[in-house]
């Protein structure tokens, strides 16, 4: 199947972006990679009067290194990262997780501000920068916003911004040089969707510890008690059952090894990068 016809355009900056989507009202489509919208517009499952390419915006495909985080833009592909042409603040954590999306193909094409949008449940980007608590920012007409990833993703498939809206970028905040991160995902096979993720990050330092669980169906939950979770005094399958308690617990085995081997990897780990 092909998609209905639609106009195509590339404006030059975001503000041409958001003055196209608001005088659309809502018939216009954002395109970035276009490896998930692509097949949905081929399957008919999506139907767009116009689609605004800003897979080439500049204001989207930089990076901007601040003293206590890193800004990278919502057009910077999963192998930019990958393959650290992006500084990544959490020097190697992001790398990594990049590297195991998809398979390389898909990876040259899809941008981490396309992934978030998109908000498949089992996405790896939902996850990982909910676990490292970054903002995403967004931009309007008239206003800017920066909100918490996990405020952003607002349910499956589905995202906080207005019809008039652009994703600008995520904030991801430095972690410290004594901090613990491990993730971890289940996938029938290598560049699969996870079928069951982990994620947790103890900071110290700056006192934050977060532990995520994802392809829930669901935007990436964040459990109660983190760290108890990380401390080891909150077993994961109680964890589990603590901050999910309408779900059937026979259905959340891989979640909870998930979480155990999130765990392993990080209490390995000594710093960032590591
Ligand atoms: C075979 C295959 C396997 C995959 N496996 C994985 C996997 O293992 N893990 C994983 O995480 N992902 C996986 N993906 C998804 C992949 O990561 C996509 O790149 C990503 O979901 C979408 O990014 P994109 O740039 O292609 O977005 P697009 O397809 O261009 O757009 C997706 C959606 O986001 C909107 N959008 C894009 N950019 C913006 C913006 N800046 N502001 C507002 N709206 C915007 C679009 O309007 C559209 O609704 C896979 C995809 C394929 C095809």
């Amino acid at each position: 199947m092909k998609p209905v016809s639609f106009d195509y355009s590339v404006p030059e900056n975001s503000l041409a972006v958001v003055e196209h989507l608001k005088n659309a009202q809502g018939t216009a489509k954002i395109v970035a990679g276009n490896q998930s919208l692509g097949p949905m517009l081929n399957l008919r499952l999506v139907r767009t009067n116009a689609l605004i390419d800003v897979g080439l915006l500049a204001e989207v495909r930089k990076c901007v290194v601040n003293q206590d985080n890193v800004f990278i833009g919502a057009g910077i592909t999963h192998a930019e990262i990958e393959d650290g042409d992006v500084q990544d603040p959490t020097n190697g954590w992001m790398r990594e997780a990049a590297g195991n999306i998809a398979y390389r193909a898909v990876r040259s094409r899809g941008t981490i501000g396309g992934s978030l949008c998109h908000a498949d449940p089992a996405a790896d980007w939902l996850i990982v920068l909910t676990g490292l608590k970054a903002f995403a920012i967004v931009q309007g007409l008239s206003s800017n916003r920066k909100l918490p990833v996990e405020n952003f993703i607002t349910g499956p498939f589905t995202n906080d911004l207005k019809e008039d809206e652009i994703l600008m970028g995520v904030e991801v905040p430095k972690p410290s040089a004594t901090a613990k991160w491990g993730y971890w995902k289940f996938m029938r096979q290598v560049g699969e969707f996870a079928k069951a993720s982990a994620v947790i990050y103890h900071d110290e330092h700056k006192q934050i510890t977060r532990c995520a669980i994802g392809a829930l169906g669901r935007q990436p939950l964040l459990l109660h008690n983190p760290e108890k979770i990380f401390d080891g005094t909150l077993t994961p399958a109680n964890a589990i059952k603590e901050s999910l308690p309408d779900r059937d617990f026979a259905e959340m085995t891989m979640h909870v090894t998930a979480i155990e081997r999130a765990l392993s990897i990080a209490r390995n780990r000594s710093e960032p990068g590591k």
